[in-house]
This record gives structure tokens, C-alpha cells and sequence, in this order.
């Protein structure tokens, strides 16, 4: 760099810094930012990384407003789109966006007032630039800088490849190659590479900042089947004076978790994809306005979700990827103040996410099968429900990745007629290497959920931003001591040996449930379909437990390193050196966890109380000439007499009660239940 450009330095800063207060009425640049407004200032190219609501939008609004000429931005949201024009041109700034909601005319006609020059910023959404024209019209604009917002939607490693996005590189050509500046709000070192490849940056300077942030209390907690979670739920579940997000995977979970939420006295509504607009709105709108101060979303809830007092977000089993994790969670606490990032897992959050990832990505067999059933009926746009009995199983879950797939290569005709399928011409090796992607990434986020080490250390290092300290104050690894104190009971010594050498006898040819029935000597598939397994040693070595504890237990011993668990769809778990040293009595291991969870037993239940319940059933149920079991299960009359819940509050959370049913039954109860009897 010359001394001349170094003299400007202070200038340029002082000027930004002026841009900053007189337009957006801030007084200071965060960390990072005044380096990345520096460097474009320079004409370098930059690619930042800081998570939404960082305000990384203003390390490029700054140059495009300080700069002369016009600033390009690419964004595929549409939606933000609008949002950002309408906050620039509230602080007098000239901007405009040209997507696919313009009419033609009033495409043109901005376009043409780009290029008198009228615009500061235009924004513009990638797919314009498959329209005949308008890269010669891009090229005549004069386009002095260039910015890709979303940048990781360039990289087919991204959990959010769009492939309008390489189309950029024509874009930037026509344009004459100015300086790019690549954004994004969530990128591992893996996709900033290649964001840095297929924009073909020169020298970027690369900043990763905004990812530590302390406010936000980072827990996992493990949870014991179904009810447990929601009983975990309940127990933390609080909006405090703001607002709680609540994320779960499916559709039915959300619906079902919004209920009991709403009978635990939080106005609660469920938000997911397959909700009519009108209905998303409506939620948005609530919560915005806060009526509703909890949603209960599956991922399809976040576009333009900025609420600065969302004092919780927590997740009922994880996502498929630390970056969609961090992304949902880190909702929480925008203004600055302390709220909670808590993850609530279970063993079988696994075996969701592998059903997405196997539904992703079919393989060539089941393409082929699709193929041959579709050439059966002779169309392809018939009812589904003709063409499953001619599909097998697996080729019937990925079922639309398939017709995607049959689509792309010509063999499913717009027309409804189905061709002939020329397999070389789609990419099965790419394929398979984005499913072995969706599995490490999986294996990431199963490290986050089993972590004993610091949370924020964990986040601050997948996503490459340099911080030192190796512990905080805001997590829940860190508050009980690093590798100290564990949670539930004490695992007694030998009962660790005999699962670790359960796992030394299969030597990385076994998977956790099958080692787990034998560890229990329990038979199944496995042990029918391989007899000989039923003569090892370790067969029915730990026959006093269950096998959900066991696989709890073989859980633990892999996050304390004694056992690996290999990726893919059925990983085989296998004795590290740690674990062989353990199992040698060389080294020793803390290993504790929950007892099991007694189906609300008469342990603690209180008989003669349970038997009045009984008794005012097999009243109500005479009286209406109705079955005793569709009044309440015994299920819920035991739950009712070992909760012994107080009020119509209390007694709305207990499983089996709902709306109706409490208004119908509630008063009746509650007098039974009082402690007066
Ligand atoms: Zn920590």
C-alpha cells in the first residue's frame, strides 16, 4: 500500500464515521465493521461473515453511500428486499430493487434511472440474470462496486445452494469486474473457501466476527422420550417479559407443542410450511404485536424474524447442522441482554434428521425404480397414491428428490409423457458426496448436543472466528466445572467395562441399538439373523438395564471419548485408545446418567386418591352412557394421582387433558384432588 492511500486512511475513516452518524444515527462501528468499510473504501475485495442482526448490511451501505457511482447488491430475499430499500430510503438514501414483483415496465423503467445515474444502491435478485437483456443493460450502468449478500448460497456445501447464484460470474464480468464485497450471515471455513473460488475474490480481506456472543446462556439437556421433553419444555419454557421462540421438526410436533403450551398459560401458536399465508401472517402479526408470546415453529419460521427481545429460543431436538442451530438460537437476545439458547435432544432426534438426509438424496436404484414404475403408468403427473404400490419402500420416501432428479435429466416430459432415463447425465458421485456432507454436518451438531466442554469455544471455532478464551460464564459446561461435575447417577465401574468390551468384541461392526440389545439380551433382527451372537460374553453382560438406558449410556461413553461413532446412515460405534485404556483399568472415566423415567408409576401415585378417581369416572361415564375410557385412560387418572395438581392451571399440563375436557371436567377434579379428603 503507498503512503498516499495510508494518509487517506484517517480521512476516509472520519468520513465514515460521519456517513454513520448523519445517515443511520449510530454513533459507532461494531467490531469488525470500520476495517471491512475500510477495505472497500480501498476498492479490496472483502468477504465478511456476521450473523444476522449484526447489522452487516451497513458495512456495505456505508461505501455505497460515501463512494461515488452505483453499488450492485445480489439478495435472494425477495422479501428483505423491500425492507432494506424502504429503511435506506427513509434515511434519504437513493435506492431501488428490480425483482420478480415489478412489473416488466417498471423494471425498465428503474433500470433506466440507474443508469442516469439516480441510484446509490440497487438491489437486484439472482434469477434477473437469466432474463435475455439484462446483462447488457447491467453492463451499461456504470457498476462501481459489487455485492453478493447471502454469499453462501453460492456453495453447493451451504445448507442453502441456489443455483441462480452462479450466475453471478457473468454478472460481474458484464459489469467490468469491479471490487466485490461477498456477505454472509453464517459460513464455515469450508464454504468461505469456496465462496472465495467461485467469485474468483483477489486477495479478499476476510473478516469472521459477531459468533461470540456472551449474553446468550448456551445448555443442551438430555430428554427421555417423548413426555420427557415436554416436561423439560415446561419446566424452562418462559418468555420473561418478551418473547420465546420454540423450534421443533415437524409439522405435528409444533401443532401438538403450541397446545400445551397454551395450556400451560403462554399464548402459543404453531407456525409451519404447510400453514396458507393468510394463517403465517396472522402468527407474525401476533407476535409482532405480542398476543402471542411463544410460536412454536419447525424451520420454516425466520425470514424477517427480528425481534430484539426474544428472551428464549429453544430447540426441541436439533437440526441437521450446527449453522442451522446457531442460526435459529442466536434470535435470542439481540438486544443484548442475557437469554437462553437451550437445546432439549434424545436418542432418536438421529433418526429424524437421517430420515431427511436419506429422503434427500436417493440413490441410482431408487431413481431407476421411480423411473420404471412412472414407465409402467405411462404418465408422471398421475395421483401418487396410483403409483405406490409400484414403488419399493426406500424408493418411495425419496419419491420427490426422484422426480426432481427424472425431471432434470429430460426422462419426466413437461408434457406428463415419461422417456427414456440416460443416468450419465445426472451427477450420482456429486450426489453422494453431499449426502456424506449432510452426515458430517450431522455428526457436528450431535457434538454440540453431547459437548462437555465450553459452548461458546465450540461455536466461536466451527465457524472460524479467532477468539482465545477457552471458557465463559454463560454455559452450562462452564458453570458446572469443565469435565467436572456430571449430571444424573454415578455409572458404577464395572458396569462401564462391560458395555466397552460389549464394543471391543463387534470391533466397529456394530451399531449402537443392536449393541445395546445385546449388552440388555434382548433378542432382535440382528441377534436372529446372526445367531452366533447370542454365545459372546456380552450378551446379556448388563441384563438388569434397558436398552434406552444403554444407548444412553453408550452415548455418554462417546462424548467422554471411549467409543467413536462413525457417520452415514447406520454408524458403527468402536473402542478409541481411551476407551481400550479404560477398559484396561489404565485410565479411569466419570460417566453419569438420568435414572430411567418410570411411566408415572403407583410408585408415586397415591392409591386411595387414584381409586376415588376411578369411581367419579365410572360415575361419569354411567351417566353418560358412555365407555369409562373415553372419559379419561387410567393412564391419566394414574398422572392426575401422583401430580395431585392444584389448579386449572396445573391440572390443564397434565397429559390427557385438554381444552375441552378441562372445561368439562376441571371444577369436578379439582374437588376430588383437594387435600381436604
Ligand atoms: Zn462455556
Amino acid at each position: 500500500m503507498t503512503s498516499a492511500a495510508n494518509n487517506a486512511n484517517p480521512d476516509r475513516r472520519a468520513s465514515a464515521q460521519q456517513v454513520l452518524r448523519d445517515v443511520f444515527r449510530l454513533e459507532s462501528f461494531r467490531p469488525g465493521q470500520a476495517e471491512v468499510v475500510d477495505a472497500q473504501m480501498h476498492g479490496r475485495d472483502v468477504l465478511a461473515v456476521a450473523p444476522t442482526g449484526s447489522g452487516k448490511s451497513l458495512s456495505y451501505w456505508v461505501p455505497a453511500i460515501l463512494g461515488d457511482g452505483l453499488t450492485i447488491v445480489v439478495s435472494p430475499l425477495i422479501a428483505l428486499m423491500k425492507d432494506q430499500v424502504d429503511r435506506l430510503v427513509a434515511h434519504g438514501v437513493h435506492a431501488a430493487f428490480i425483482n420478480s414483483t415489478l412489473s416488466s415496465s417498471e423494471q425498465r423503467e428503474r433500470l433506466e434511472a440507474a443508469s442516469r445515474g439516480e441510484y446509490q444502491l440497487v438491489y437486484v435478485a439472482p434469477e434477473r440474470f437469466s432474463r435475455p437483456g439484462f446483462m447488457g443493460r447491467l453492463a451499461t450502468l456504470g457498476v462501481k462496486r459489487f455485492i453478493v449478500d447471502e454469499a453462501h448460497c453460492i456453495s453447493t456445501w451451504g445448507h442453502d445452494f441456489r443455483p441462480d447464484y452462479r450466475l453471478i460470474g457473468g454478472a460481474l464480468e458484464a459489469c467490468g469486474r469491479p471490487p466485490i464485497g461477498a456477505f454472509t450471515a453464517t459460513a464455515t471455513p469450508d464454504v468461505r473457501k469456496d465462496i472465495s473460488s467461485n467469485l474468483g475474490l483477489r486477495d479478499p480481506l476476510v473478516v469472521v466476527t459477531g459468533f461470540n456472543r456472551p449474553n446468550l446462556q448456551l445448555e443442551t439437556v438430555h430428554a427421555r422420550g417423548g413426555r420427557d421433553r415436554l416436561e423439560q419444555l415446561r419446566r424452562r419454557l418462559n418468555p420473561g417479559d418478551g418473547r420465546a421462540l420454540v423450534y421443533i421438526g415437524t409439522v405435528k410436533g409444533a401443532e401438538n407443542t403450541a397446545a400445551a403450551i397454551s395450556r400451560w398459560g403462554f399464548p402459543a401458536a404453531p407456525y409451519h410450511g404447510r400453514l396458507p399465508d393468510v394463517s403465517r401472517r396472522r402468527i407474525q402479526d401476533g407476535f409482532a404485536a405480542k398476543d402471542l408470546r411463544v410460536v412454536v415453529a419447525t424451520s420454516a419460521f425466520g425470514m424477517g424474524v427480528d425481534f430484539p427481545d426474544i428472551r428464549q429460543v429453544i430447540h426441541v431436538g436439533y437440526p441437521g447442522s450446527v449453522e442451522a442451530y446457531y442460526q435459529e438460537a442466536g434470535r435470542a437476545g439481540r438486544d443484548g441482554k442475557p437469554a437462553l439458547c437451550l437445546l432439549i435432544h434424545s436418542s432418536k432426534d438421529r433418526d429424524l434428521q437421517v430420515y431427511f438426509i436419506e429422503t434427500a438424496f436417493p440413490e441410482l436404484r431408487e431413481v431407476m425404480s421411480v423411473h420404471t414404475a412412472y414407465s409402467r403408468l405411462g404418465v408422471w403427473n398421475a395421483d401418487p397414491e396410483e403409483l405406490k404400490p409400484l414403488v419399493p419402500e426406500p424408493a418411495w420416501l425419496s419419491l420427490d428428490a426422484s422426480r426432481r432428479l427424472l425431471q432434470k435429466a429430460g426422462a419426466l416430459r413437461s408434457d406428463g409423457s415419461v422417456g427414456p432415463f440416460d443416468h450419465s447425465l445426472l451427477d450420482f458421485e456429486q450426489l453422494a458426496a453431499l449426502k456424506r456432507h449432510a452426515y458430517t454436518k450431522l455428526g457436528q451438531m450431535i457434538d454440540y448436543a453431547q459437548l462437555r466442554t465450553c459452548r461458546h469455544a465450540f461455536i466461536t471455532d466451527y465457524f472460524g472466528e479467532v477468539t482465545t478464551e477457552r471458557s465463559c460464564r454463560s454455559c452450562d459446561n462452564c458453570e458446572r466445572g469443565q469435565g467436572g461435575e456430571v449430571v444424573g447417577a454415578p455409572v458404577d465401574v464395572a458396569v462401564i467395562r462391560a458395555a466397552l468390551a460389549g464394543a471391543a468384541r463387534f470391533a466397529g461392526r456394530i451399531g449402537m441399538v443392536n449393541l445395546a440389545a445385546i449388552l440388555a439380551g434382548k433378542e432382535n433382527r440382528f441377534s436372529r439373523d446372526q445367531p452366533w451372537v447370542l454365545h459372546v460374553p456380552a450378551y446379556g453382560s448388563l441384563s438388569g438395564w434397558s436398552q434406552g438406558r444403554l444407548r444412553r449410556l453408550l452415548e455418554e461413553l462417546v462424548a467422554a471419548g471411549c467409543l467413536t461413532q462413525s457417520q452415514g446412515q447406520y454408524p458403527m460405534v468402536e473402542l478409541t485408545d481411551r476407551g481400550r485404556a479404560v477398559l484396561g483399568g489404565k485410565q479411569a472415566v466419570a460417566v453419569a446418567i438420568e435414572p430411567d423415567l418410570e411411566p408415572a408409576s403407583m410408585s408415586s401415585a397415591d392409591p386411595a386418591l387414584f381409586k376415588r378417581l376411578r369411581e367419579w369416572r365410572s360415575e361419569v361415564a354411567r351417566r353418560q352412557g358412555v365407555a369409562a375410557f373415553m372419559v379419561f385412560h387410567d393412564r391419566t387418572l394414574n398422572e392426575l394421582a401422583s401430580r395431585r395438581p392444584a389448579d386449572l392451571l396445573q391440572l390443564g399440563a397434565v397429559p390427557g387433558i385438554g381444552p375441552s375436557k378441562l372445561d368439562r371436567y376441571g371444577t369436578a377434579l379439582l374437588e376430588i384432588l383437594a387435600p381436604i379428603h
